[in-house]
């Protein structure tokens, strides 16, 4: 009789138990599921491998990739937008020596910084983009600048600078662009090919184009409290480049992509092939018509319709519900995030 009595007795117990935690379950599932605000960004993909890199060298990237990080996100975190949270990273990235682009931007065969940038807001689906600018501090500002003032989305070269003046933007003379190590790639890809070696393929580039096969390039996409998307990129584009080249990263659709309905998207690598295959957009049409995941969209992207052509890079990205991903088919690829949820992650390799 005992027993019986502790048998009903835990019975009871139990039930309540699970009454209860439906109880809570149901509460849970009525509150509004909140997007989780974030920023991600990369600082260019490419031979990118520990024992190239000596400690301190790793240290000062890495902890200048957290401080782009730390600018966009106190912008989201105050309730800022993240077009505003994009471009507070790509500056800090552009200020810097350690990336291509603004004071870091490698040079052209002329030995001139010549510079490309883009924004894009997710929500209107408006975007502004410069080209073959130069002694522009900060050229994703008059991406920005063009995006917000004018119906035009991409200017080039000389039109773009007389823009930029006009709305007081910041110039730098040559000597703020000057980086010796910068200066010396140019100098050994020059002695050892001249002017006239084809590019054929990305695979070729590591010796005959491009300083240590590094990209370089810096983007950064962000979701803000009003789960608004906006993605950026720039950089100074390929050592030696000629003939007024442009690549992906002021092209909306291969360098920059952002749609609330799906993603955002930078990307950096061999501009080429992202031009060509649209590798931003791409991204989020596999998202919006084939429902796929982030994940998977950028590793069908790259794997599977960059590499075939012999192109090389990575892509950053997040989506409508705040979940950040990236991919690359190089050794490595300076990247990191960090969200409202408390994660915060910065890297640098293949991992
Ligand atoms: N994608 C850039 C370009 O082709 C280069 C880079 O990512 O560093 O201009």
């Amino acid at each position: 009789m005992k027993y019986l009595y502790t048998f009903l007795f835990l019975g009871l117990i139990s039930i309540a138990f699970i009454n209860c935690s439906n109880e809570k379950s149901e509460i849970k599932s009525d509150t509004p599921k909140e997007i989780p605000f974030a920023i991600v960004i990369h600082g260019g993909a490419g031979t990118i491998k520990k024992e190239f890199i000596s400690p301190e060298k790793e240290k000062e990237i890495t902890n200048k990739l957290q401080e782009a990080i730390d600018a966009g996100y106190a912008v989201l975190n105050s309730g800022g937008a993240s077009l505003d949270a994009v471009q507070a990273a790509i500056n800090v990235m552009e200020n810097s020596p350690l990336f291509n682009a603004g004071k870091g931007a490698v040079f052209n065969s002329d030995g001139k910084n010549e510079m490309d940038a883009s924004i894009m807001d997710g929500k209107t689906l408006n975007a502004g983009a410069v080209a073959g600018v130069q002694n522009i501090k900060n050229p994703v500002n008059v991406a920005r600048l063009v995006m917000d003032s004018i119906h035009h989305v991409l200017l080039s070269g000389k039109g773009a600078e007389t823009f930029a003046k006009k709305y007081n933007v910041q110039f730098e003379e040559d000597a703020y662009f000057y980086n010796e190590r910068r200066w010396n790639s140019l100098m050994k890809v020059k002695e050892k090919n001249g002017e006239t070696i084809p590019v054929k393929n990305a695979r070729d580039l590591s010796t005959n184009y491009v300083d240590d096969h590094k990209y370089g390039t810096v983007g950064a996409v962000a979701i803000d409290k009003s789960g608004n998307i906006a993605a950026a990129t720039s950089t100074g584009g390929m050592t030696n480049k000629k003939f007024n080249r442009i690549g992906d990263s002021p092209i909306i659709g291969a360098g920059t992509y952002a749609n609330n309905a799906t993603c955002g998207i930078s990307s950096t690598g061999t501009g080429e092939y992202f031009i060509r295959t649209l590798a931003a957009h791409e991204t989020s049409t596999l998202i919006q018509y084939k429902d796929y995941s982030l994940k998977n969209a950028l590793h069908e992207v790259i794997f599977n319709q960059i590499e075939p052509l012999g192109g090389d890079g990575g892509m950053i990205g997040l989506d409508k519900n705040g979940v950040v991903a990236w991919d690359f088919n190089t050794e490595g690829m300076y990247r990191g995030y960090k969200r409202s949820t408390g994660e915060n992650v910065v890297k640098l390799y293949h991992e």
